[in-house]
This record gives C-alpha cells, structure tokens and sequence, in this order.
C-alpha cells in the first residue's frame, strides 16, 4: 500500500491531505492507519516527532467519531502546551472538510473558564496537558466518561515530567472500553509499565529501532576543556555561518546565562526555559521561528514540542542528565527529510556519556575537533562569496550605484574584490589570530587515524545543500576515488562546501579526478585548503591552485577513462565554467594573499595570549 486512497481514508480526509500537499504516508502513517481504521484495538507505537505520528492517529480518529454529535470521544493527552496547540492545528486542518467538528486544546497559561466555554460548545475531540486536563475534571469543567479513543502523545516525555499520577488519575474518568493508543520516542521501562497497565494487547508498531535517532542526522562531538565549553560554543556558531540551532544546557540558569552571553557577543540568540512567563515563552519561539534568532538557548521540558522542521544544529552544550533525553534533543533537527546534526561539547570527565549514548543510538559519534581561527575565517569568507555569487540584484540599488562607482573609479576589479572581503576578513582574522587551539587530546584516539603533517587538507565546492552530510561525502570521495574505508577522513560538511583529509600521498590523484569532474550537472572544484590547525597538521599550501591547468591539457585525465567522454562532450559548457573560473581564481589569488599577510603577522603574534574582544561583531540581522 503506497497511497492515502489505499489506507482506506475517507474523501474529506483526502481532499485535505490534498490541500496539505501530503503525496505519500510516512511509515508510521502507512502501518497505524489501516489497523486503526478497521479494528477497535489499543496501539503502542515508538515513532518520535518528525516522523507523521500526528496524522497517524489523526486521521483514524477523525474518520471514526461522529461530528454530529456534541459529546467528547476523543482524548489526546500532550506534555506541553506547545505541542497540545501543535497537535489542536493539524487536527483542525486535517479535518477542515469534517463539517461540525470541534477540537479544542486545554493546556495551562491561559483562561480556564474560555476553554471550559469552547469545551461546552460540544468539542468532540480535547487536546490536553494532563496538569489542566485533571484541574479540569476537578471542577466538572469536562466530560470525558463517553471516550471511544484516548491517545498518550509523548508517553516518555510526560512521565520524564511527573505526569504519571496525573495520566493515571484522568484515564480513571474514561471508559474501559475504549482504545488507546500510545505515541513515544523511547520506551524506557515507565513506559512499558504505563502500556501493561492501561492497554488490553496492544498493536505494536516501531518505526526505526528504539531509542534509536533518525538516519538524517548525525552526531559529533568536540573534546574541550570544561572551562572552554563557551568559546568553543561560538566558534561551532562561527565556523556555521548559516546555522540555525537549539542549544541545550542542563539548567535554567545556565540557559538564561549562555544565551545573554552570545546576545551580548553580537549573535542572534535567545532564551527558552520554565521562569520565563507564557507571553515571553511565545514571542521567543515566534522569533526563532521567523529566523530573527539563530541560536535558540533552550532546557530539555522547554524544547519539547517544539515544532521547527529545519533546525540544522542541536548543540549540547551540556550533556543531559538522562541519557535518553539525548535522544529527543537529537531529533529536533534531522525532520521533514532534511539532514542535520548533533554537537556534543564534552569535556574529559563526561567522555564515557557518549559511549553510552552510542548503545543507545546505535550509531557512532564522529570526534572532531573545534575550528581552528584559520578554519572559520576560511568559512566565512566563503559563505560570503557563495552568498554575493548567488545575490539576485534588483533595479533599486542604482540611483546608488554612481557615486560608489565614482569612489571605486581607479580602483581594478582584483583590488576591489580584496578590499571587499578584507572587510569580513579583517573581522574574523583579528579576532582569532591570537586566539589558542581549543582541542584536547582523547584517549579514544589512541586506536584511531591521527592527523599528521603527511596529511592534506581539501577544500570542495559541495555541501550540505547538495546533499551531503559527512557520511555522504565520505562514501562518495571513497567511491569516485577508489579509495579506502579510512583513506578520506577528517570530512567537515559546510551549508555549500566541505572540507576533507586524505594522506598526502594521495593529494595528486584526488586533484587529478576533480580537474574535470561533474556532479548531477555542476563542476565539482576541489582545492587544497589553507586551512590545517589540529586538522591540516600542519602541511604547506602547494598546488592548491595549479591543479587547473589553462586549456584543460595538462589536468586532463587519461583518454582511456571512460568518464572522460561524457565530461568533455559539452564544450559550450566548459568554456563557460572557463571564464566562471578565472572569476574564481582571482578570488582564491586575492583569498591567498589575505591568508599569506595573516600568517605573516601571526607569526609576528606568535607568543601572545589569547585576549581579544569576545567575538568578531557582526552586524545584527535586520530580516
Ligand atoms: P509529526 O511527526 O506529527 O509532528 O509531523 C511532522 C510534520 O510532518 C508535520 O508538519 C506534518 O504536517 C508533516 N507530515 C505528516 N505526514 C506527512 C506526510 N505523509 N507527508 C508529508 N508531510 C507530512
């Protein structure tokens, strides 16, 4: 079965799944529904947020209850209010052709006796926190004696938060008879106790393994010292330039403490956590979700539910207590088919955690080791010139235009280019010419490939917005290049471009392939990177621009390669990536001449500490 028609929903469900531009169910979706729809049974489903999980007790819900009816037949119980308003809209718009259906969310913060008013008006289906919903029942507010279908979003959550009196106390009010079904990401011991208890043989449905983290997403961590947790936070930040993160710590005070730290470093960040009041709680995440805050400083009861599909960075700025948690702090990013990935910041002591955490996502953490000042001054100048590459002009900016012309008049096109990006690159630079390596040596390393001066560092015109993550890119250079499972390592997957390490003795055949190569239609550049820090080790920048050789002669790959024809059937094409390319290579010359002056006045540096101002200042974003 691969369509909506074929789960047996009916035409006003369908038509809406239409409007929602839902094409195929997900997973959980495809195996819930049908049974749900067809038997009255009780369900224990681990699917974790992202994955469709609404819909799939959506939709049968919806379809089953009778909307011309007043009383209350559905009961879905939430951890937050955000995730109860969450769940109350999707059901309404799921149900937008359902004529005379009433849903409506109960949750604490707001008026009760509104919601009590919107109850009566006859809401077949209540959308509920448990704290209200039982303060509800208390005050005969709420009828819930009549349920057909109970749902237990979350279960994990909820019981992680001392709902577990509560739940048990409202499923009290409700009818023996009817179904319930059970949504959680993880099935700790709680709550396969909670399903024993309340539910009668229950459907079982996993999608994924449990407590296992979505496919999409993959995990890295960064050894530091604990003093150093902040300053190797905003270089994450830094050597991201299009982040767009939940930072988590462990504790009110030290997410309130962070997050005015980065506000008053310059970055776009903002609080989330439990002693901030409802309205200020909204207006946060009504920014975050609008972009204006980048970094969104949150603790693990305040995160839940929050419902933004394209977070690219969890960071742990602080392992959690528990480590399930870590499992739901994962899987904030990585939703709605996109990638994303998981920081861990760690010092010594909390080593072991990520072993434990690997058990219990079944995957492996990547170290990695946080950027060097070399490393991010590299990646913003060139998230700077991808974005004024890719700028779209309007007709606005002219009647401007001629007194800058004027200004720039003796100034050639090479000379402005560098004094364009000296602007950023001064920034960047005079923050972190003097700043320390933040890494620390890890005895899990000692098995593993170290970095050496016999390594090369490359910089590649691809990135995540291709596609990549590290994984990705690794089998793919692995595969392209015939190489080995560890002859490509260190690979650092940016927004638009990468970086990756291969044994130096393998720099000319990688240069080799990538003279000419094509990926899905666009020239791949692969150059060796200036960038070496803990990860370069060290190794000169030679070559890094002579690989394409002019005319194509000397770079070309043997005519016996059977790659070579198809590349070089489009002439048109390549002429016009030539001349796309001396645009580039007078970038990268003026990029070089930079990056030589600041290894001048590094070693001019070299001896003082570390004392800058606390990070290069951007400006705010205005959008
Ligand atoms: P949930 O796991 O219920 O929080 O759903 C995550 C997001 O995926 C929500 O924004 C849904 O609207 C969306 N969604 C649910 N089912 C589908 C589907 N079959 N196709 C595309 N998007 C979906």
């Amino acid at each position: 079965m691969s369509t909506f028609q074929e789960l047996g929903l009916n035409k006003d469900l369908l038509n809406a799944i239409t409007d929602m531009g839902f094409v195929t169910p997900s997973d959980v979706q495809l195996q819930a529904i049908p049974q749900l729809l067809t038997e009255e049974r009780d369900l224990v489903a681990l699917a974790q947020t992202g994955t469709g999980k609404t819909a799939a007790f959506g939709f049968p819900m919806l379809q089953k209850i009778d909307v011309d009816s007043r009383t209350t037949q559905g009961l879905i119980l939430s951890p937050t209010r955000e995730l109860c308003l969450q769940i109350t809209n999707e059901l309404k718009q799921y149900g937008k052709y359902c004529r005379g259906l009433n849903v409506t969310a109960i949750y604490g913060g707001a008026s009760i006796t509104d919601q009590a008013r919107q109850v009566k008006r006859g809401a077949q289906i209540i959308v509920a926190t448990p704290g209200r919903m039982k303060d509800m029942i208390s005050r005969k507010l709420v009828d819930i004696s009549k349920i057909q279908y109970s749902v237990l979003d979350e279960a994990d959550e909820m019981l992680n938060m001392g709902f577990y009196e509560d739940i048990t106390d409202i499923l009290s009010h409700t009818p023996d008879e009817k179904s319930t079904w059970l949504f959680s990401a993880t099935m700790p011991k709680e709550v396969s106790n909670i399903a024993k208890k309340f539910m009668y043989d229950p459907i079982e449905i996993t999608v994924g393994n449990k407590n296992e983290s979505t496919s999409n997403v993959s995990h890295e961590y960064y050894l530091v010292n604990a003093r150093d947790r902040y300053q190797a936070l905003k270089r994450l930040a830094d050597a991201h330039p299009d982040i767009f993160s939940v930072i988590f710590c462990r504790t009110k005070r030290d997410t309130q403490k962070v997050a005015e730290n980065l506000i008053e470093s310059g970055y776009s960040a903002g609080a989330l956590h439990g002693d901030l009041s409802q309205n200020q709680r909204d207006l946060v995440m009504k920014s975050f979700r609008n972009k204006q805050i980048q970094m969104l400083v949150a603790t693990d009861v305040a995160a839940r539910g929050i419902d933004v599909d394209d977070i690219t960075h969890v960071i742990n700025y602080q392992l959690p207590d528990e480590i399930e948690t870590y499992t739901h702090r994962s899987g904030r990013t990585g939703r709605a088919g996109k990638t994303g990935v998981s920081m861990v910041i760690v010092s010594k002591s909390e080593l072991r955690k990520i072993k434990s955490i690997e058990r219990i996502i079944k995957k492996q953490f990547e170290k990695k080791d946080i950027p060097s000042g070399t490393e991010i001054t590299e990646v913003q100048l060139m998230s700077l010139a991808n974005k004024i590459h890719t700028t779209e002009t309007g007709d606005e900016i002219d009647k401007y235009l001629e007194s800058i012309n004027e200004l720039f008049e003796d100034t050639s096109k090479e000379d402005l280019i560098k004094k364009f990006f000296s602007v950023e690159f001064n920034r960047f630079h005079n923050y972190y010419q003097k700043s320390k390596d933040l890494g620390v040596v890890d005895s899990r390393d000692s098995g593993e490939r170290r970095v050496s001066s016999n390594d090369t560092r490359y910089f590649i015109n691809v990135g995540r917005k291709d596609g990549f993550d590290w994984m990705k890119l690794k089998d793919f250079l692995k595969e392209k290049l015939e190489l080995g499972r560890d002859d490509v390592f260190k690979v650092d997957v940016k927004e638009s471009f990468s970086f990756f390490n291969t044994e130096k003795e393998t720099q000319e055949k990688v240069l080799a392939f990538f003279t000419d190569f094509k990926h899905e239609g666009r020239f791949v550049n692969v150059e060796v990177s200036e960038n070496k820090g803990r990860s370069g080790g060290g190794r000169r920048r030679d070559g890094g621009g002579s690989r394409r050789r002019d005319g194509g002669g000397g770079g070309r790959r043997r005519s016996d390669d059977k790659r070579s024809d198809k590349r070089y059937s489009d002439r048109g094409d390549r002429r016009s990536r030539r001349s796309e390319d001396s645009g580039n290579r007078s970038e990268r010359r003026s990029r070089r001449s930079n990056d030589d002056k600041a290894r001048e006045r590094r070693s001019e540096n070299s001896g003082s500490n570390f004392s800058g101002s606390d990070r290069p200042r951007r400006s705010r974003r205005r959008d």
